[in-house]
């Protein structure tokens, strides 16, 4: 017997529909990259998103051509989310801080047909431009006051005109939702930059499954600021999480400093975030320095590295802000793991409570997750038994674009096809709590024993004289590799070696504690704002260790 059910497919341009007509009048409030704050609603974004889908059109645009951005968090960005998705078009997010080669590169990998980009990415698509050969429409994201009077780029568009040309007279179409409606590349860590491909399908159930209580928990009721960009595995999801509940949002624009956050924050009225852990550096640092407090600021997801628990705690007992640890990846869509508590859980001690919390947390429905060893048999869950993490789930890639027909990414647990490895190394403790120990190309390798790099950082961040510590691997005669600690000191502050070397003592077994210590003014980070470890073992090459 089959069901009787409607088969509704699961469409990206539903979720905005779905916004306008019982959401309508909720805010969309942007801090432009013309520096003044812009204010619309769900109708709003909802009615110019038709436009924008017509204006595609009319560019000759036709289902699965890509449409590629260079652009911050605000409203234009979000209308061609859905203008180009909901059209069966193809969304490509392209992070700005990459290398313009990479930039260039990645355009042309995903052979983008029309890029649409911030006023100030004008200089860097110019010089671009000429690599980015199967780009036919380039589209600046502002009006006709602020467009340049002459330009390299032959035809160069003007977003507002595009849009304004058009009467909204669309209707958003039902199509196989298993048609691709983004594509996000990886950093590219690793080789060249891969590309995901998400479906309509799986899109809509990561925006459902990330609004779960036990995920981030949104609600009509919030004000969502993502802090983290939108050209960052689709800012986790909540530009369509947001749309689904009928959140107010606030989009920051390029301003991402501790001042301009907080007033936006302040201003607005936000109740919930997501971001990166170092961009809470920046705020937590201007707010300590100014005396200032959150006076609706609840909760807020950080992921995308180890958030270090000294972070944790700052938010949690100065500034009362739950924080909820997460761990995904561009493969994912990006969400796997979130940390909340079970109410078995509710009786324990603090310590023990916060324990868990600092672990990346439990599945969300829709994700499964196994450690297993190089041989591919599955490992304990017993929190001690550190292994390959791999998943699987509806928003778990299963090759990357351009790779249909090549060997598949894919491997076995216990004989039984079809998980993604993820690169990651974890423990997962016997509630589900799972944590990353590190990725397996950051690990150090002492003797034969494996050293958790994130672990001894965790410990150097609570410090209270160290900003950022990262933890590397050197050389070492004997051992193979031993640990060396490299810091950027507090503003004002300068610790010793001695200092740095002897806060490890009791918080770690005694062959774990770094070797030696490096003091910095800077860490290089990748383009998502990640440590870049890579760089800094290059840097680092000639360094000995006492
Ligand atoms: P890339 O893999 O290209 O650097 P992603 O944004 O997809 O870019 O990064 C995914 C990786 O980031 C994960 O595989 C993991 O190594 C790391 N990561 C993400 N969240 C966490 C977290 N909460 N704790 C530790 N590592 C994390």
């Amino acid at each position: 017997l089959m069901g009787q059910m409607m088969t509704t497919p699961l469409m990206i341009g539903s979720v905005l529909r779905h916004a306008a007509r019982h959401a309508g009048e909720v805010e969309v409030v942007s801090k432009r990259v013309e520096g003044d704050v812009h204010r619309t609603n769900w109708a709003g974004i909802e009615l110019r998103a038709r436009k924008l889908a017509q204006a595609f059109a009319r560019l000759g645009c036709e289902p699965g051509d890509r449409v590629g951005t260079l652009a911050w968090n605000g409203y234009r960005h979000l209308e061609i989310y859905y203008g180009s998705s909901g059209s069966q078009l193809v969304c490509h997010t392209i992070n700005p801080r990459l290398f313009p080669e990479q930039i260039a590169w990645i355009a042309n990998d995903a052979a983008d047909r029309v890029l649409c980009f911030d006023l100030n990415f004008l200089p860097l698509v110019e010089k671009l431009a000429p690599e980015m050969k199967s780009v036919q429409h380039f589209v600046l994201m502002t009006d006709r006051v602020h467009m340049p009077a002459a330009s390299s780029i032959a035809g160069l568009l003007c977003y507002e005109e595009i849009v304004d040309a058009e009467d909204g007279a669309y209707s958003w179409p039902d199509f196989d939702e298993n048609t691709a409606s983004s594509i996000c590349y990886t950093s590219g860590t690793t080789g060249h930059p891969k590309g995901a491909v998400y479906s309509h399908r799986s899109t809509l159930l990561h925006a459902y499954a990330a609004a779960m209580p036990d995920a981030m928990n949104c609600s009509t009721r919030d004000v969502i600021l993502p802090v983290v960009p939108m050209f960052h595995v689709n800012a986790w999801g909540i530009p369509y999480t947001a749309a689904m509940v009928g959140a107010k949002l606030v989009m920051p624009g390029p301003h991402l400093d501790g001042k301009s956050l907080y007033e936006l924050f302040e201003n607005e009225k936000v109740t919930f975030s997501a971001g990166v852990p170092t961009v809470w550096l920046g705020l937590l640092t201007y707010m300590k320095a100014n005396r200032l407090k959150f006076s609706s600021f609840k909760r807020t997801v950080i992921g995308g590295s180890a958030c270090p628990p000294a972070m944790m705690k700052t938010l949690q007992e100065d500034f009362h802000v739950e924080v909820i640890h997460a761990w995904g990846m561009t493969e994912m869509s990006p969400l796997g793991t979130l940390s909340k508590l079970m109410s078995k859980h509710d009786d324990l001690p603090a310590e023990a409570k916060q324990k868990l919390l600092e672990t990346q947390g439990r599945v969300i429905y829709g994700v499964d997750m196994a450690i297993i060893d190089d041989d591919g048999r599955s490992l304990p869950w017993d929190g001690v038994a550190a292994g390959n993490l791999v998943v699987r789930g509806n928003w778990v890639i299963a090759s990357y674009f351009g790779q249909k027909d090549a060997p598949s990414p894919l491997v076995s647990v216990d004989g039984e096809p079809g998980w993604f490895p993820t690169g990651d190394v974890a423990a997962i403790h016997p509630d589900g709590y799972m944590q990353i120990t590190d990725r397996s190309k950051d690990v150090i390798k002492s003797g034969g024993e494996w050293i958790s790099s994130i672990e001894l950082e965790n410990i150097a961040m609570a410090h209270p004289a160290v900003h950022e510590a990262a933890v590397i691997a050197c050389k070492h005669p004997k051992w193979d590799e031993r640990p060396l600690l490299v810091v950027v000191p507090k503003p004002g502050m300068s610790p010793t070696r001695e200092d740095l070397l002897g806060f490890f003592e009791g918080r770690i077994a005694k062959w774990q504690i770094p070797d030696d210590v490096a003091i910095v003014a800077e860490l290089p980070h990748t383009a998502t704002g990640k440590l870049q470890k890579l760089k800094l073992r290059e840097q680092f090459k000639q360094h000995r260790l006492p």
